[in-house]
């Protein structure tokens, strides 16, 4: 089928929310992903953070195929042993006191804002300005921008902005009106902003002294991404509700939030389809391939190289671990370039966003490499 066809099915037959790129996807495997036409390419940005052990792992596979000939779905009303062996799992690594299982990262922040008004009383977000918290009207009061918010005014009220990598505007706008504060401890929709390294420890000093909730929206630097299992473990802290999603699931749909605060009372939360026995399996099994395998290492390691291969070439990279942004002049036409070249990037405005696999190699890197100095990115 061409390319020409399937935008005009797209057209005439779906919701026009996509800036799609002009690429038709059928299929992947490990770090690679086909298009229609069969063509071959680099998979450098994982489904934004997703495909953390790349396309159809045999495990994820087998995982998929053994629990959904047993038992894919109950509801809530009775216990399912899966969503309760992930919860233990999550609390164990992440070391925060409970879990609850959401269907992804929007429902997580939805969550955590609940919980953040129920255990405190209080009514008072204070989000980080460029923040990217999910588009369900609770998560977009708490995401920032015009293009995202303003046909949907108005939002839920008493949610409020301050500059990122900012500990004293933060200080000032705290209240006693205020539940939580909600960071992200990189900015991934934003292009990839890294704070100062002493930052996140300095909001969870404030947020502590000040007696507020710190939740974490580690939904895009979560399960290895940024070369630490959870981007906090960098800088030693501990967050009161931590947001997960987009890795958890390595593709399939999954959010969680963890917390060490109180807790809801039965019947205030809920969902039908949250923590479905096939997608809490799926996602244990994310979770101990990652750990078996040392993918985080290998984040680490990879992200490292890359970042020095792209400073070298003197490009304007950041990043942590396999988290990178390159500063170009056009975000959509360097990607457009890219995929020339066979390697699949995103954007956000004027960078590049390179989030691959967790399970990259060196030969993908310097494939990848090969493609920015063809282009001359
Ligand atoms: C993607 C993302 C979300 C929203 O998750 P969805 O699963 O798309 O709803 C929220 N916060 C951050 C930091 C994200 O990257």
């Amino acid at each position: 089928m061409d390319l020409k066809k399937i935008e005009r099915i797209e057209e005439k037959y779906y919701a026009n929310t996509f800036s799609r790129l002009p690429v038709a996807i059928t299929h992947g495997k490990g770090m690679y992903l086909y298009d229609v036409n069969n063509k071959k390419y680099l998979d450098m940005f994982a489904g934004i953070a997703v495909n953390s052990l790349g396309h159809c792992h045999p495990e994820v596979v087998k995982t998929i195929r053994e629990q959904s000939k047993i038992l894919m779905h109950t509801s809530n009303w009775f216990y399912t042993l899966p969503q309760l062996e992930l919860a233990q799992l999550l609390v164990k690594i992440t070391g925060l006191k409970k879990a609850f299982i959401t269907n992804d990262g929007t429902e997580a922040v939805e969550t955590a804002i609940k919980l953040a008004r129920k255990t405190t009383g209080k009514r008072e977000i204070i989000a980080m300005k460029n923040a990217f918290h999910g588009r369900t009207l609770g998560a977009l009061s708490l995401t920032w921008g015009e293009k995202y918010r303003k046909p949907f005014l108005p939002l839920v009220p008493k949610m409020k902005f301050v500059e990122y990598n900012d500990v004293d505007a933060l200080e000032k706008s705290i209240t006693d009106k205020t539940a939580a504060v909600i960071v992200e401890p990189i900015q991934g929709e934003a292009g990839v902003i890294i704070p100062d390294n002493n930052y996140l420890k300095e909001v969870r000093r404030l947020t502590e002294e000040r007696e507020v909730l710190l939740i974490l929206d580690e939904i895009q630097t979560g399960f290895g991404r940024t070369g630490k299992l959870f981007a906090f473990q960098h800088s030693g802290i501990k967050p009161d509700i931590l947001c997960l999603a987009k890795g958890l699931g390595g593709g399939f749909p999954i959010g969680a939030i963890l917390f060490s605060c109180k807790d809801f009372e039965a019947g205030e939360h809920g969902g039908t389809f949250i923590g479905n026995p096939l997608a809490c399996a799926v996602a244990k099994t994310v979770i101990q391939v990652i750990m078996e395998k040392k993918l985080v290492k290998n984040s680490e390691k990879l992200g490292s190289y890359l970042l020095k291969e792209l400073r070298e070439r003197n490009l304007n990279a950041r990043g942590e671990g396999l988290m990178i942004g390159i500063d170009v002049k056009d975000g959509r036409k360097s990607v457009l370039d890219l995929i020339r070249k066979g390697i699949l990037t995103i954007y956000s405005e004027n960078t590049v966003r390179v989030l691959p696999p967790l399970i990259i190699e060196k030969k993908h890197a310097d494939q990848f490499l090969g493609a920015v100095d063809s282009v001359g990115l």
